[in-house]
Formats: C-alpha cells, sequence, structure tokens
C-alpha cells in the first residue's frame, strides 16, 4: 500500500493561546511519532495546497464563505462563538486543512496512493453548511467529499467519524445526500449537546454513554453500521478521525484504546478492498492528549499502509 500523508506548516502557525487544547502540539506529537516509528520514511508527504474559492463554496453557503474571509484579523482575534477564534493565521491554516483534503481525494482518486492521512488542523466536522462551530471553520472532510463527487462523479461515499463528538457540521452538509452514507459514533450527552434524534437513512448514530469501552464501541459499529455499509457498497470511504475518544483525553470521557481504532481501521480497509478499491481517506479531527494522539495515529497509519 502507498499512503499519503497530506498536512502544511501553516496549519502548525494557527494558534489559540497558551492554554487551548487545540494546538499545535497536536500535529508535532503526531509527526514526532511518525519519525521515531520509522513510519514516515514509508509515506508519501505532500504539502497540502490551498483550497479554492469555487471549492469552499461547493460546500458552504458562499455568504458565510465570505464572512470568513472578512472577519481573518490582522492582529488579536475574532469570536466566532465561544470556543471557535480567528486569529491572524487562523485563516490560512483552514485554507490548507481543506486543501489537504481535496488533494487527497486527487491522488487517491488517480490511483497516485491507495489511501491517505490529512494531518491537519483547525478541524472541520463541527463547521455547519452556513456556521462556524467547535474549533472549526470549514469542514474539512465535506469539501473533499464534495470534490470527489464533482470532479470524480463518485456515486457513493461512506464518512465515518469517530471523534467523540457528533460531527454535526457533516451530518448538516450532507443530511439530504444519498449519495453520502454519514456514521458517527459519540459521546452523548456530550458537545455539540442537542440529541441527534432520528434523522435520513443516509445517516447513522451511535450514541455511547460516558464510561463507554471498546467493547461498547465495537458492539455498536457491530449492530448499527457494518451491514448498511456493506450494502452502501461505498465507493470511497472517507474517515473523520477523532482521538478524543481514547482513554487519556481530557474532552471526552469515553475509555477507548488504541486497539480499538486499530479494529475500526482494519474492519474499513476490509471494507475498501472489496468495494473501493481500497480507497481510503483519512482526516484529523480532534484528539487533545497529544501523547495519546501520536501514539493511536501511528497504529491508524501502520494499518492503513498495512506495514
Ligand atoms: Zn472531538
Amino acid at each position: 500500500m502507498t499512503t499519503a500523508y497530506v498536512t502544511h506548516p501553516l496549519c502548525e502557525a494557527h494558534q489559540l493561546g497558551a492554554d487551548h487544547p487545540e494546538s499545535p502540539e497536536r500535529l508535532e506529537a503526531i509527526q514526532n511519532r511518525l519519525i521515531a516509528g520509522q513510519l514516515m520514511d514509508f509515506l508519501r508527504w505532500r504539502e497540502a495546497q490551498e483550497v479554492t474559492l469555487e471549492q469552499l463554496n461547493d460546500t458552504h453557503d458562499p455568504d458565510y464563505v465570505a464572512s470568513i474571509f472578512a472577519k481573518a484579523p490582522a492582529e488579536g482575534h475574532v469570536e466566532l462563538d465561544q470556543e471557535t477564534l480567528m486569529m491572524p493565521n487562523t485563516l490560512d491554516a483552514a485554507l490548507r486543512a481543506s486543501g489537504a483534503v481535496v488533494q487527497a481525494v486527487d491522488m487517491v482518486m488517480s490511483g497516485e496512493v491507495e489511501n491517505a492521512f490529512c494531518s491537519v488542523r483547525p478541524p472541520g466536522h463541527h463547521a455547519e453548511y452556513d456556521r462556524a462551530m467547535g474549533f472549526c471553520l470549514f469542514n474539512n472532510i465535506a469539501v473533499g467529499a464534495r470534490h470527489a463527487l464533482n470532479q470524480y462523479g463518485v456515486q457513493r461515499i461512506a464518512i465515518i467519524d469517530f471523534d467523540v463528538h457528533h460531527g454535526n457540521g457533516t451530518e448538516n452538509i450532507f443530511q439530504a445526500s444519498p449519495n453520502v452514507l454519514y456514521a458517527s459514533s459519540y459521546q452523548y450527552p456530550l458537545f455539540p449537546y442537542p440529541d441527534p434524534g432520528a434523522s435520513h437513512d443516509n445517516i447513522v448514530h451511535m450514541p455511547l454513554e460516558k464510561g463507554s469501552k471498546g467493547e461498547d464501541f465495537r458492539r455498536a459499529y457491530e449492530a448499527e453500521l457494518f451491514e448498511k455499509l456493506e450494502a452502501f457498497a461505498p465507493e470511497l470511504i472517507m474517515i473523520s478521525a477523532g482521538f478524543d475518544g481514547l482513554a487519556e483525553d481530557p474532552m471526552g470521557q469515553l475509555r477507548l484504546r488504541e486497539s480499538d481504532i486499530v479494529w475500526l481501521t482494519e474492519k474499513l480497509m476490509d471494507v475498501a478492498a472489496r468495494h473501493s478499491q481500497g480507497r481510503i481517506i483519512s482526516v484529523l479531527e480532534g484528539g487533545y492528549n497529544a501523547d495519546a494522539l501520536g501514539r493511536a495515529v501511528f497504529s491508524h497509519l501502520k494499518v492503513l499502509t498495512q506495514l
């Protein structure tokens, strides 16, 4: 397997203050772990391009996109909501974060690589069609998925989201799109609090109680997702890879271990081999214990690379 690793130095230039959990150290920890474990040498490292305005406008409300560009501060910060801030480098980082996923789609769909991991921030899955939320400005994975639908005529994309938080933004964007199956496992109740409730046929909810362990996580996927995923037969699998469900994470109260992430990644690799020509694009979302994040991304990539 050839696996792309798409990132950009500007994703680390986005600083939210010394105490903010969504910190540049997250990407450093991943990179350091991949280098120390000698996995980086086997990845096709690529510097992310900037997403285009047209690509953003294909996914988000153009008025919303324009408002984000207009609000970008030259100094100080702007609050988009209580926890979503823009600093001087935030817009540049966000453009590279979404651009990374577009680039990963191009690399995977052209056959240059089998699969890809986008090591980016700010994250994206809380960003809705016309609203920034939960550290997210643009919905990186949704922008990439829309690019795959528009540019490559892909008919069926499955987006699997194992972040501890429900990916309300991705659901909001694709809830009426039969071309996209969106499945999210998440701690409930937890941010973004409203109960997602019953939804459309292409949306799968896997709520997990506080304190849930790997066996609960696995049971939810076995019961709610795999059969549906098999029937959907995705041509492309995308993963909203949030590592804040790990037991060590300060933001959630699930008790997942690295082996649970490995288990899910292996399951998705099997589905991809059967239906998607191996095509998987994994995109970093949350994960706020830098050490646990580095280790878990390493293990996730060991499966993607089949090393
Ligand atoms: Zn999260």
